[in-house]
């Protein structure tokens, strides 16, 4: 048995996992993060990070080395049938998920940050406080922060009958060797397209298909430009002109998981997609991870070994806010994928008359959350 029973144990070095790591450790918490895979895979995707998440990033002193490789669209320009709606005023930064992991990776190693790859997670128990790994390595330690993803073990332990829904939906994704300044979304019967830059010379692909075809739900499943083409029948065929059939295409299956009562239990504190699970339809999944981190670090911070309290404050900070981005994702993916050209007719006129009813709530609800001074009015 490994003792570690004074430490944080993190599980899942994702976006979840390394920022809370390095808040932990910049404020001397004793903390050790185990990852199952051998080294960090980006999964050649791209993410974008909204000014809620951007906050968390400069919290970390990590803003400035990503922006300066990273762009920062200035514009969100949505089109229907190819003619363009409206553009909004976005403050974004667009990157690979690669670069993202670097620089908290880097930051966690500047502080002497502990991790231990190839640590794959089979069994916990919750009350001792106890970590079984493949290859038998057993770890006691004080506290576990669950940041292990969307298939979390964590929580399928302590929410075991609730299996994943498909929802209707599937994502089709891909880097690709192009130059573009602004996020652009086409909005067609059945799908949806969203580009944006993550490099000088990089675009991020992905385009969104109704579909009762159940991909499977995962980073490396691989498909075809047949396949794709199959998919996107109904679209102009000018929103995808740059992907052919050397285009390095990945699918992935949209499945939903009902919304869990509890993030805390026992020595267990669930983040990130192992605590909220959500659609991908206002890219907030990485935003709410780093967040919850923030939040959660921030806690442990402030109330030292009283974890109950920390536990309990947590819970009550983030269950609303999770639930009300968790549903207005859901209702994004509809109004995206909406057929009927009368309510198609109405979003597009509502979309360039009345902007603010578009993407104002967007911009209050979700954006304009500060999560520094969500614990200082907490009362
Ligand atoms: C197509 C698509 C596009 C998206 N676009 C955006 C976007 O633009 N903006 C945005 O904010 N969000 C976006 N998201 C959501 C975002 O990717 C996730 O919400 C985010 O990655 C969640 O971070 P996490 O740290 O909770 O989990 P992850 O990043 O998935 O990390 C989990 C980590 O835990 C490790 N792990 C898992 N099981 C174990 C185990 N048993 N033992 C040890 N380690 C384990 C994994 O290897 C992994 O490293 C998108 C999602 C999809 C599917």
């Amino acid at each position: 048995m490994n003792n570690y029973s004074n430490h944080i144990a993190i599980i899942g070095a994702g976006i979840a996992g390394l920022a809370l790591s390095c808040i932990l450790k910049k404020a001397n918490v004793p903390v050790v993060l185990f990852e199952k895979s051998s080294d960090f895979s980006d999964y050649g995707a791209g993410i974008s990070i909204s000014p809620n998440g951007i906050k968390v990033l400069k919290y970390l002193n990590i803003y400035n080395e990503i922006i300066s490789v990273s762009p920062k669209p200035k514009k969100a320009v949505f089109f229907s049938n190819n003619k363009k709606i409206n553009s909004f005023d976005i403050n974004v930064i667009t990157t690979s998920r690669k670069v993202l992991y670097k620089f908290l990776y880097n930051k966690y190693k500047s502080l002497d940050g502990e991790i231990f790859f190839d640590h794959d997670l089979c069994d916990v128990d919750f009350d001792k406080a106890e970590l079984k790994f493949s290859g038998d390595k057993i770890y006691k330690v004080k506290h576990i922060a669950a940041c292990d993803g969307i298939k979390s073990l964590c929580r399928k332990k302590i929410d075991y009958q609730k299996e994943p829904v498909y929802s209707g939906y599937s994502v089709w994704r891909a880097i690709v060797e192009k130059k573009q300044q602004n996020t652009h979304t086409f909005l067609g019967p059945n799908h949806h397209i969203v580009t944006y830059p993550i490099s000088n010379s990089k675009i991020s692909f992905v385009a969104a298909i109704k579909t009762s075809k159940k991909y499977k739900e995962s980073w490396k499943s691989s498909g075809t430009y047949n396949e794709l083409r199959n998919d996107l029948t109904f679209s102009n065929k000018d929103s995808y002109s740059f992907i052919n059939e050397n285009t390095p295409l990945f699918k992935w299956g949209v499945y939903i998981r009902p919304h869990i009562k509890n993030i805390t239990y026992k020595n267990l504190t669930l983040l990130g997609d192992a605590a909220h699970p959500i659609v991908p339809f206002i890219g907030q999944g990485g935003c709410l991870a780093l967040e919850d981190a923030y939040i959660f670090g921030n806690l442990l911070i402030k109330y030292g070994s009283d974890i109950n309290k920390t536990q309990n404050t947590y819970e009550a900070l983030r269950i609303k806010r999770i639930k009300t981005i968790a549903n207005m994702s859901l209702r994004q993916g509809h109004l995206n994928h909406i057929s009927n050209p009368i309510i198609v007719y109405i979003r597009n006129f509502v979309m360039q008359y009345f902007p603010s009813l578009a993407i104002g709530s967007v911009r209050k609800k979700i954006w304009n959350y500060d999560p520094e001074e969500e614990i200082r009015n907490f009362k």
